[in-house]
């Protein structure tokens, strides 16, 4: 009984002497380097806003044509068999954006995380049938510029252009405000669906991809991880059970670097056998 309490002690304390640590707010270099990656690639957004457009790969459809965005929708994809969703977290210009939201606003999302679908389904169906129904000779042309050689970027647009940039901005700002960390990407985002069918093919397929992997026993439930991860997943349930798969990780590894015990690390490796979530 004695050493079980003395256990219990010492966890505590432990528990307490990380917590101090975690005021001081240690960053890692590689989230330094993480957010300034995305903080530039939103300053740069201005510029590429065309090749992530959700609206593009529907008009090119209707002239058959395979567009930039959909394109790039397709190397997501792709990326994603082997990098799940890395980019969400190391690349994405709206991912800087709502990072630069977290310093005012840090409240967590909650779950319905498939509201997204509601949006994603209807909107993939529409660029499928446009080709298939509206252009008279389906695809005829691949074209990464398409509408991008004489409107490049939203300055040389005009007005459309900015209304364009700045509504979608909009979105991303008031959707963090009002309902939490990263809340487009859960809810809104037209691309994450791309790397979550990507991702879940690639355990199906079980290729070797970049993963977490935790350690429970080092586990001392300070609940640090919970508390810095973007995505406010329960990261702490789930170094407890083993499994740190979850569709809506986006890999950013603030977890690996904020843990007292180093209990969770990245890896590249086949999917563990537990079943994902
Ligand atoms: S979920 Fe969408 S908006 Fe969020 S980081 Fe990923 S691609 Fe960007
Ligand atoms: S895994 Fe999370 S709860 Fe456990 S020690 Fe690391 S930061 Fe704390
Ligand atoms: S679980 Fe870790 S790697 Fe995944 S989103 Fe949260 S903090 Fe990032």
């Amino acid at each position: 009984m004695v050493n079980k309490m003395n256990a219990i002690l010492e966890k505590t304390e432990e528990a307490t002497q990380m917590k101090g640590v975690a005021k001081k707010k240690r960053t890692s270099r590689r989230q330094k380097v993480r957010k300034i990656t995305i903080l530039i690639s939103f300053l740069l957004f201005p510029v590429i806003i065309f090749y992530l457009s959700p609206y593009l790969p529907i008009r090119g459809g209707i002239e058959g044509v395979i567009v930039g965005s959909l394109i790039v929708f397709a190397v997501l994809f792709t990326g994603a068999l082997f990098l799940g969703r890395a980019y969400c977290g190391y690349v994405c210009p709206a991912a800087g954006l709502q990072n630069v939201c977290m310093n005012i606003e840090n409240k967590k999302t909650k779950g319905k995380y498939w509201i997204k679908w509601f949006i994603w389904v209807p909107w993939i169906t529409t660029v499928i049938l446009m080709p298939i129904l509206v252009a008279e000779e389906g695809i005829t042309q691949v074209d990464f510029l398409y509408q991008t050689r004489e409107n490049y970027g939203v300055s040389l647009m005009g007005l459309p252009g900015y209304v364009i940039y700045y509504a979608v901005l909009g979105i991303i700002v008031v959707l963090a405000f009002l309902v939490g960390r990263r809340a487009f990407c859960h809810y809104g985002c037209w691309m994450a669906p791309f790397m979550i069918i990507g991702r879940k093919i690639s355990n199906f397929l079980r290729l070797p991809a970049l993963r977490l992997k935790a350690d429970k026993d080092k586990c001392i439930d300070c609940k640090r991880c919970d508390n810095v991860c973007p995505m406010s997943l329960p990261v702490n349930e789930l170094v407890k059970s083993g499994n740190m798969e979850h569709s809506e990780c986006i890999l950013c590894g603030y977890c690996v670097d904020s843990c007292p015990k180093k209990a969770i690390s990245y890896v590249f490796s086949t999917p563990s056998k537990s079943r994902s979530k």
